[in-house]
């Protein structure tokens, strides 16, 4: 019987979303591992394996939902670096190195026997890299720079020491993608970048090559999926490339920045600001002050401010009439109220949405009583 390993992954490798079997393609049998050469003697139980390639419903990931082959934290690999290879990644390495003014430490994840750390050397970085070897092979020196070690389990004396992590075609071995790009992201400085590469499926898809599908690779990326995977994990993508003939794809990626918030939260600071100084420039003088609008920005944006230098709050909606503000407690009546002279009103700051507030200035203006009418923000 061939085995279907149906109960291998229930859940997405990314976005962690359940996947049913049922939706599965199944493909197969194909040889159960790219590293398997039977011997004679297992001819027999050499069945292969039927391939169960998933779409994630979720993130839209496409996956094995088979059981990883069990070499997968292993890079094993025939080819070295060929000239050419070796020219775009120093290329690569030494544009990458600019973005650093210290000397920047670099990792290569799944280094093999280290082929890159001398090119990385070569631009400047401090390089290292890591590569698993099962304990039967432990007692074989590593070669310089390169530990045994595999990335999941780096711990926390690891995390934020790396400016530059690299991987070259191995997180598509890697039976939980989203822990490795959480590791990665864990690893990196602040201005850390990402240089990743993966097969690129959409070559897969296009040039009708399901027979490229392999037990050892357990995700298959697009470039939207890639981004998609990146962005679930913190990170921002900053250059994506298709390389190598249309065969792999290539990312710079950094850890996305936590600024837009802040960013947002000092601009209204600012407002806030700018309103109390207006406020102050006419209460100073002994002028009285009323907000018209009574909007929920308005009211969000007077919560904030020195709300006691406003006499109260104008609106044309009936259903507001005569209901105090929340926060600042000031009392929110008609238009008509302006028609009354002596109501205690000198200025009127018109703080409404969009194309209204030159509406309300013209009617304040056209009023038999003169008030000074003016926009807050004056640049809405
Ligand atoms: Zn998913």
């Amino acid at each position: 019987m061939i085995p279907t390993a149906t109960a291998a992954t229930p859940h997405c490798r990314l976005c962690r979303q359940p996947l049913a079997i049922a939706d599965a393609i199944s493909i197969g049998p194909f040889p159960k591992a790219a590293q398997y050469y039977p011997e004679p003697d297992e001819f027999a139980a050499d069945q292969g394996v039927v391939l169960q390639i998933a779409e994630c419903p979720g993130c839209g990931l496409t996956q094995l939902m088979n059981e990883p082959v069990d070499y997968y934290k292993q890079v094993i690999t025939a080819a070295s670096l060929s000239p050419v290879v070796r020219e775009q990644r120093l290329a690569l390495f030494k544009q990458l190195r600019k973005e650093f003014t210290e000397q920047p430490r670099a990792m290569e994840i799944g280094c093999a026997s280290g082929e890159n750390l001398p090119l990385l050397r070569e631009v400047g970085y401090v390089a290292s890299g890591i590569e698993f070897s099962p304990p039967r092979t432990e007692a074989l020196a590593m070669p310089d720079g390169v530990a045994n070690r595999y990335l999941l389990d780096l711990g926390s004396e690891e995390y934020d020491q790396y400016d530059l992590l690299i991987s070259f075609n191995y997180l598509e071995h890697q039976p939980d993608a989203r822990a490795f790009l959480q590791k990665c992201h864990a690893l990196l400085t602040d201005d850390g970048k990402l240089l990743l590469t993966v097969p690129n499926l959409d070559f897969l898809l296009t040039s009708q090559s399901a027979h490229e599908f392999v037990a050892d690779h357990l995700v298959y990326f697009t470039a939207d999926s890639l981004e998609t995977a990146l962005r679930l994990t913190g990170f921002s993508l900053i250059d994506i490339q298709i390389i190598n003939n249309q065969y792999d794809i290539q990312i710079i990626a950094q850890k996305r920045g936590v600024g837009a918030i802040a960013s947002s939260k000092s601009a209204l600071d600012t407002l806030v600001a700018r309103f109390n100084e207006t406020l102050r420039n006419f209460t100073d003088r002994g002028q009285k002050v009323a907000v018209w609008g009574a909007g929920h920005r308005t009211l969000a944006l007077l919560s904030l401010s020195e709300y006691h230098r406003i006499e109260c709050i104008i609106d044309s909606a009936k259903f507001k009439h005569h209901k105090f503000a929340p926060i600042s407690h000031l009392r929110i009546l008609p238009p008509e109220t302006l028609l009354t002279p002596g109501c205690n009103i000198d200025v009127v700051l018109v703080m409404v949405p969009g194309i209204y507030p030159k509406e309300v200035i013209a009617t304040i203006n056209a009023l038999p009583v003169h008030y000074h009418a003016e926009q807050f923000p004056p640049d809405a």
